[in-house]
C-alpha cells in the first residue's frame, strides 16, 4: 500500500505542506507530476516558456529523487485517465495534493476527488501557496475584505511563527517509494520546444530586498525587485521562506506578499471574477471602443507612447514587465484606447512567464477600476508624468525603444488630454446612476 504525492504548483520537495503530510506516517510516498493536456492543448504557442520552466523543475526534483532511490512518475495525459491508470497500477491509500484556488483547478480536484474515493482511497489537499487562505482572513462578521488595506491590517494582526515556519520534509525523506528510475518525457514528446532564455534565479537577494522601498517602482534597475514571481506561481521557492525573509529584511515587500494573498483570497470568494465577470457588475456596462488596430498597436508596442510601448517590447521579448510598466500599460489600454480590460488581461495570460490568474486579473481590474480599489474610476494615468517620475533619464525606454529619437518612431496613436475626456465620458454614461 502507498501514498501518492502529486506535485502541481508546489514544484520542490522542501518545505511542502502535503509532501510533509504525506511523508510522515511511514507508508512510502510515491511522487507523480501530470503535465494536464487540458491546460496544454489550448496553448497555441509551442516555445512556451513556461511549460519549459515546469519541465526543468520537475527534472530537478526528479534528480534528487534518484538520489534517494526514488523516482517521480511524470505523466502526459488528462488527470481523470492518469488518475484510473494509477489505481490499477498500486494500492493507494490516499492522494496528497496542496489546494490550487482557481476556478478550473477546483472543479478538476472534485472530479479526482471522486473518481477515488469511489474506489476507497482518501483524497487530501493541503493550504501551501499562500500563507492566509479562503476565510481564515475575514472581517468580524465574516464575511470577505474587498478593500485592500483593512484585509492588510487584519492579516498582520493574525500573523504568529506558526504560519510562517518551514514544513521540516526533510527529516522523512527516507519514507519515499522506491522504485528503478522513470523517465520524464521530453518537452519535444509533447510537442514543445525550449528557447535559449535564461530564468530568473531562485535566490533571493538580501540587498534588492534591503532596497526594496526605495527602488521598486523604477524599471530600469535590474536589480530593483525580487523577481521571484515565476517561482511563487509554480511553488520552486516557498512562499512562507519569502514572508520570512520580508520580516526580517523589508517591511514595503512583505506588504506585496499581502497583495498577492489578498487576491488569491479574492478569486476564492469571487470565482465569478476569474470568468471574465468585473468585480464591480456595473463595470460590465461599460462601451468600450474595442479597436483591433489599436489593440494590436499595443500589443506589438507601437502605441507612440514610449513608456507603453516599452513595457509591451520587454513583455514580448521576455516574458516579463516591470510592475510599475505593468500599471501604466494597462491602464493605457482601458483608459486611453477603451479596450476591455479581458482583452489585456488574456495577452498577459499568454505572455506572462508569472501570469497567476489571481493576481493577473486583479491587476486588471484594479486598472481599469473595476475591481478592489477603493478610489473612484478618475485615476488615468499619464504616460508621460510616470515617464518622468520613474524613468527620468529614459534608461528603461531606450533599453527597448531604441530607436526613440528617429524619424521612424510612430506618432501617439491617441492623444493624452482627448483620450482622458474621453474615457471620463464613457464611464461616466455607462456607470449612470452612480
Ligand atoms: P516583486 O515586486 O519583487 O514582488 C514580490 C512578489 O510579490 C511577486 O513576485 C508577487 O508574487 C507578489 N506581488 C507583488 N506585487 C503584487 C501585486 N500587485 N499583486 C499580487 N501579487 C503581487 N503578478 C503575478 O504574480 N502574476 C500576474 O499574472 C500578474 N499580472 C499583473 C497584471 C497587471 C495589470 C498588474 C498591474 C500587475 C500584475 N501582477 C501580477 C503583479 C506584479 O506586477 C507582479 O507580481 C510583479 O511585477 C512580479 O515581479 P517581481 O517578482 O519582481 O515582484
Amino acid at each position: 500500500r502507498i501514498r501518492v504525492m502529486w506535485f502541481r504548483r508546489d514544484l520542490r520537495l522542501s518545505d511542502n505542506a502535503a509532501l510533509y503530510y504525506a511523508l510522515r506516517s511511514g507508508t512510502p510516498v510515491l511522487p507523480i507530476f501530470i503535465f494536464d493536456r487540458n491546460i496544454l492543448d489550448k496553448l497555441e504557442d509551442k516555445n512556451d516558456r513556461r511549460v519549459e520552466f515546469i519541465h526543468a523543475a520537475i527534472t530537478e526534483i526528479q534528480e534528487q529523487l534518484l538520489k534517494m532511490g526514488s523516482s517521480m512518475e511524470v505523466y502526459y495525459g488528462y488527470p481523470e485517465e492518469v488518475y484510473i491508470k494509477i489505481q490499477k497500477k498500486y494500492d493507494i491509500e490516499a492522494v496528497f495534493t496542496n489546494h490550487d484556488y482557481e476556478p478550473y483547478a477546483q472543479e478538476r480536484d472534485n472530479a479526482i476527488a471522486a473518481i477515488l474515493q469511489a474506489q476507497g482511497t482518501d483524497f487530501k489537499s493541503y493550504k501551501d501557496q499562500v500563507i492566509f487562505e479562503k476565510s481564515e482572513v475575514v472581517k468580524d462578521d465574516h464575511k470577505p475584505y474587498t478593500v485592500f488595506s483593512p484585509y492588510a491590517r487584519k492579516w498582520r494582526a493574525k500573523l504568529t511563527d506558526f504560519y510562517l515556519k518551514a514544513y521540516p520534509t526533510e527529516i522523512y525523506f527516507h519514507n519515499f517509494y522506491k522504485q528503478s528510475p522513470v523517465a520524464v518525457p521530453s518537452l519535444e514528446s509533447m510537442g514543445f520546444h525550449a528557447v535559449d532564455l535564461p530564468f530568473p534565479s531562485k535566490a533571493l537577494e538580501e540587498a534588492i530586498i534591503r532596497h526594496y522601498g526605495e527602488n521598486r517602482n523604477f524599471p530600469a534597475l535590474e536589480k530593483g525587485t525580487s523577481r521571484m514571481g515565476v517561482h511563487l506561481r509554480f511553488g520552486t521557492v516557498s512562499i512562507r521562506y519569502l514572508a520570512r525573509k520580508a520580516m526580517e529584511w523589508n517591511d514595503v515587500y512583505l506588504n506585496e506578499l499581502i497583495w498577492r494573498d489578498f487576491y488569491h483570497a479574492i478569486l476564492w470568494h469571487f470565482p465569478q471574477v476569474g470568468k471574465g465577470a468585473s468585480f464591480k457588475p456595473e463595470y460590465d456596462k461599460i462601451e468600450w471602443r474595442n479597436n483591433e488596430a489599436e489593440f494590436e498597436h499595443w500589443c506589438r508596442g507601437t502605441t507612440g507612447y514610449p513608456i507603453v510601448d516599452a513595457g509591451m517590447r520587454e513583455l514580448n521579448a521576455t516574458g516579463y514587465m516591470h510592475n510599475r510598466v505593468r500599471m501604466i500599460v494597462a491602464s493605457f489600454l482601458t483608459k486611453h484606447l477603451l479596450i476591455d480590460w479581458r482583452w489585456g488581461e488574456a495577452y498577459f495570460a499568454q505572455k506572462l512567464l508569472d501570469f497567476d490568474l489571481a493576481a493577473n486579473n486583479g491587476g486588471w481590474q484594479w486598472a481599469s477600476s473595476s475591481g478592489c480599489d477603493a478610489a473612484p474610476y478618475f485615476r488615468v494615468f499619464n504616460p508621460t508624468l510616470q515617464t518622468e517620475k520613474f524613468d527620468k533619464d529614459l534608461r528603461y525606454i531606450r533599453k527597448w525603444v531604441p530607436e526613440l529619437n528617429e524619424f521612424n518612431y510612430p506618432k501617439p496613436i491617441v492623444q493624452h488630454e482627448l483620450a482622458r475626456k474621453r474615457v471620463l465620458e464613457v464611464y461616466a454614461k455607462g456607470l449612470k446612476g452612480l
